[in-house]
């Protein structure tokens, strides 16, 4: 039986079918053949991700990205609706925690605190595209900036960090509203309580995204943050890196060996440490629901209608209802719950079919 669901929305995505968006320099050329692979997964909409990096190298990324949906109107109807896949920017980094553990793969010479006024200059050269920014608010000067970001209509969130119980509330109330791939991006070993993890479970007021990979998060911890976290505050995002969509090897990311496993693992080669994913949305609704026991419209609203309200695009997407943009994903439960994705539609226009579906 096909299903019909608002298009799969990825608040986390660093590169995607070989194409790494904090690597080389991105071509029109190069994201619409991205973006083009990203369809066939059932992903309508997503914030290309960029992490820790010099500011020249962030602002020339955030430049390619912005005038490429700039300049959409004016390029071919693949392009348009390529550009229109791109829901705003999520900068992962630079303000993080500098630490061996919640760093994760970012590298330590290009982690920073908080400069308010560098940030203006990159959002300045994103056109005021970025949507999304995770930071460590354990840095000085943290509160201060997460509550000009907010004041500014950009969404904040707590990620790669070793904040204490009280650094992580007074970001809550000075408005983050996200933990971002909670669990990861964390020390390998933590006193058992107080923790960061339990204070972000604990903070109604955060959402919290998930990397449903089996590589991540074990499906104990899958399933019992998301029960934690309550089925309306959970996220699933890929964090997919270059090497997914891709076959197994070896492969440079930011200067660095990273290997894919033929299991689907992504590490810096010779070490434990992930270095993002090769999952795809269709997939993370599917492990989910079989990770976390979790009925189909739960994990559909955790790629959908969640995701959409923590980047405030409610007005845009995230929801079946008239008055909203076309953005849908068509799809058929397969063998175990496998996602099959029939089509996907951005705009109103079907820009995926399976070769089986018309
Ligand atoms: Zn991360």
């Amino acid at each position: 039986m096909p299903y019909i669901s608002p298009g799969f929305l990825d608040l986390q995505l660093n590169g995607f079918a070989g194409l790494d968006l904090n690597g080389e320099a991105l071509s029109q050329e190069s994201l619409v053949v991205m973006i083009r692979a990203l369809w066939a997964t059932g992903t309508a909409l997503f914030l290309p991700t960029l992490v820790s990096a010099p500011f020249e190298r962030l602002q020339g990324a955030l430049k390619a990205l912005a005038d490429f949906v700039e300049a959409a109107p004016h390029l071919d109807l693949q392009s348009r609706l390529a550009a229109a896949s791109i829901a705003g920017i999520h900068l992962e980094g630079p303000y993080i925690s500098p630490e061996d553990g919640p760093r994760g793969a970012h590298v330590a010479a290009f982690v920073r605190p908080p400069d308010w006024d560098e940030f203006c200059r990159l959002q300045e050269a994103a056109s005021g595209k970025i949507r999304l920014i995770t930071l460590a608010p354990e840095w000085p000067g943290a509160i201060d900036f997460i509550e000009r970001a907010v004041a500014s209509g950009v969404t904040v969130a707590i990620g790669h960090t070793g904040a204490d119980g009280h650094q992580i509330r007074a970001a809550v109330a000075a408005g983050a509203r996200l933990s971002t791939h909670l669990g990861n991006g964390a020390h390998a070993q933590l006193p058992r309580h107080p923790n960061y993890l339990w204070e972000q479970l604990a903070a109604d007021d955060l959402y919290a995204t998930f990397i449903p990979d089996g590589f991540h998060l074990p499906p104990s911890v899958l399933k019992s943050f998301v029960r934690a976290k309550g089925v309306h505050r959970s996220i699933l995002i890929t964090d997919a890196v270059a090497a997914a969509g891709e076959a197994p090897g070896i492969r440079t990311l930011m200067g660095r060996e990273v290997e894919l496993t033929p299991q689907g693992k992504v590490q810096l080669l010779g070490t434990p440490y992930l270095a993002g994913s090769a999952l795809r949305l269709d997939l993370a609704v599917a492990n989910a629901m079989r990770m976390a026991d979790l009925p189909l419209a739960d994990a559909i609203r955790m790629v959908t209608e969640t995701p959409a309200a923590v980047a405030a695009l409610t007005s845009r997407t995230g929801r079946l209802c008239s008055g909203m943009e076309a953005n849908l994903t068509l799809f058929r439960l397969g063998e175990d719950a496998a996602v099959e994705v029939l089509a996907t539609v951005v705009k109103g226009q079907v820009v995926y079919t399976a070769g089986d579906f018309a």
